[in-house]
């Protein structure tokens, strides 16, 4: 089977009717790239930068920030790749922050809220990103937004530190395109007049899910709320990915679901333009999605909106791929 998966390698990862899904990896840091490039990933969907901040003493400076992303922007060429800024906060902790306990961290003041609030921190990291982005296909990425105002306070302070470094260094970068996580009701409700902000959306369906069903996504006492199949939470998708369609922006999935072939088949059917998985599962999707047409999920993605439960989406979805 690993031997028939290794002939996807080098092919498009295209439906039976002819649409292009671009199939990016989500990496923690430059120790995957080997992983990215073994199985032919178009890209970097997701770099979690908070990586590069746990299990230390202190804060990552500004130069080994630079190194990391250098690294991964030049060993993947000219292919996207999309960082994400520090997304600390929820079950994510610096302890060398000494940061005040929070009884409900997952709506605290983690994320993109963190960042805005502890402004070195944010701009030793968009200058670092900044200096990287000379050496490759550098997208940001901004995590949990929930209102227009952190995304462009967000980008403004992204703006401010690339002209600082054009005006030190008498160059002129290229543009570096800014997007956002969608991850939060919030931010999935209001995608349309986000969109006319953003260069792309990547929605987030661990959080998505999350804040939508109101379950921790940790915590077994609701592990049986968490429902990534949720007529709600499907709702919100489907509605990111007619907004960044009407607006001519990109969509991708960079959660869990876009690595489970039920969800693959709705989010094709929605019109999504990018899966980013991790490196392992990229080939078996990609011969997933050359086995499937995107007419055929239209129907059933537009079917499973108006089911009563998460119960009744995956028997639908089970019926229709022949899986009962
Ligand atoms: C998500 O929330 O779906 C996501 C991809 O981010 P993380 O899992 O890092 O919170
Ligand atoms: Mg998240």
């Amino acid at each position: 089977r690993e031997e028939k998966l290794k002939d996807y390698i080098g092919k498009e990862s295209k439906t039976l009717d002819g649409i292009n899904i671009r199939l990016f990896a989500n990496i923690k840091g430059p120790e995957d790239i080997n992983d990215v490039t073994d199985n032919d990933a178009e890209g970097v969907g997701l770099y979690r930068t908070e990586f590069l901040y746990m299990n230390r003493m202190n804060l990552p400076s500004e130069e080994e920030q630079f190194e990391a992303y250098k690294t991964v922007l030049s060993e993947t060429a000219d292919k996207p790749v999309i960082i994400r800024t520090l997304d600390i906060g929820g079950d994510k902790e610096l302890s060398y922050l000494n940061l005040p306990k929070e009884s409900n961290p997952f709506l605290g003041e983690r994320s993109i809220r963190f960042l805005l609030k502890n402004e070195e921190i944010f701009r030793t990291q968009l200058r670092a990103l900044v200096r990287a982005s000379e050496h490759g296909n550098l997208k940001v990425m901004f995590p949990m937004v929930t209102t227009i105002d952190e995304f462009n306070r967000a980008k403004a302070l992204l703006i401010e530190e690339k002209q600082q470094f054009e005006a030190e260094n008498d160059l002129e970068l290229s543009d570096i395109a800014v997007g956002i996580m969608v991850e939060t009701p919030s931010a999935a409700m209001i995608s349309d007049q986000l969109a006319k902000h953003v260069d792309f959306f990547s929605i987030g369906t661990n959080d998505l899910i999350q804040y939508t069903m109101a379950a921790d996504r940790l915590n077994d006492q609701v592990s049986d709320l968490y429902q990534p199949y949720h007529p709600s939470v499907l709702g919100l998708i489907k509605k990111v990915i007619d907004s960044g369609r009407s607006n001519n922006k990109w969509v991708g999935v960079c959660g869990e679901m876009a690595c489970d072939f039920k969800s693959i088949a709705l989010l094709i059917g929605f019109g999504i333009d990018e899966l980013s998985v991790s490196p392992k599962s990229l080939l078996s999707i990609r011969e997933y999605v050359s086995g499937i047409k995107k007419t055929d999920m239209e129907h059933l993605s537009e079917e499973v909106l108006s089911c009563d439960s998460a119960e009744d989406v995956l028997y639908l979805i089970e019926e229709h791929l022949n899986l009962t």
